[in-house]
């Protein structure tokens, strides 16, 4: 398996008025296609500025960034976008859905920005929403529309999964449904997904967990034995 995500020296500073806020200070790491990764780390240490970064949503200030052997770092604007409608599927704490298109739109909606889609409704299924597919965001629960923010961001058929608190504003029961998803998009379709989350018990299902700390990486963990969420005492 080769290297998807390669950053050397990754800086970000955001420039407020006055204050120039470091968000990352030199971030240095590899991530191996098919990898399961998980980002731990305090509030403000720089885990969204990364992922988002790494996503194209953000562009860095300093340092080097590739995707599979391509430099991202010299990408414009236009460029960032191309890269992430083709390679990177989004989950956000918020489901950000389109609340006036019903769950299938929405999945399709994403689908028809993609050469390679998988196809809405069976995903729908997958996600264990059949029967709720013309039901409208505001119809649904919060664990329901982060099932289906899932379904859209797998139709694109994203080489990247990035995930940000993606269980944050559910209960324990919900997320752990949630992060089954997230796994068998992983092992299944052998697809790389990063999970931000505030739950240590999380990293138990990781091959690799960075610690982040004011911007930095402090330290990466490797799992030897990374457990299926069914084996996590939660
Ligand atoms: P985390 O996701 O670990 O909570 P963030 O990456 O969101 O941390 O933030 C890292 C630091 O960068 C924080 O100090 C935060 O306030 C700052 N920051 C993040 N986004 C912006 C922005 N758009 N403008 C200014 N400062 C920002
Ligand atoms: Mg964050």
């Amino acid at each position: 398996m080769g290297v998807i995500v390669e950053a050397k020296g990754l800086t970000k500073q955001f420039y407020c008025g006055e204050v120039t806020v470091n968000a990352l200070n030199g971030v240095d790491f590899t991530i191996d296609e098919g990898e399961l990764i998980v980002i731990l780390g305090p509030s403000g240490s720089g885990k969204s500025t990364m992922v988002n970064i790494i996503g194209g949503i953000d562009m860095l200030t300093q340092g080097e960034l590739y995707y599979n052997g391509m430099p991202l770092h010299g990408l414009n604007r236009n460029k960032l976008t191309e890269y992430r409608r083709d390679h990177i599927g989004f989950i956000f704490q918020f489901y950000n859905l389109m609340p006036n298109l019903t769950a299938l739109e929405n999945v399709d909606l994403a689908g028809q920005l993609s050469a390679n889609p998988l196809n809405s409704m069976e995903l729908i299924s997958k996600v264990g929403l059949k029967g709720k597919e013309d039901n409208y965001p505001s119809q649904m629960s919060g664990g329901q529309q982060q099932r289906v923010a899932i379904a859209r961001a797998i139709c694109k058929n994203p080489d990247l999964l990035l995930c940000d608190e993606p269980t944050g504003a559910l209960d324990i029961r919900t997320g752990v449904e949630i992060l089954d998803l997230l796994m068998e998009f992983n092992r299944e379709y052998r697809k790389t997904v990063v999970i931000i989350t505030h739950n240590a018990d999380i990293a138990q299902i990781a091959d690799r967990t960075f610690y982040f700390r004011d911007g930095k990486i402090e330290k990466i963990v490797k799992n030897s034995h990374p457990l299926k969420t069914s084996e996590v005492n939660w």
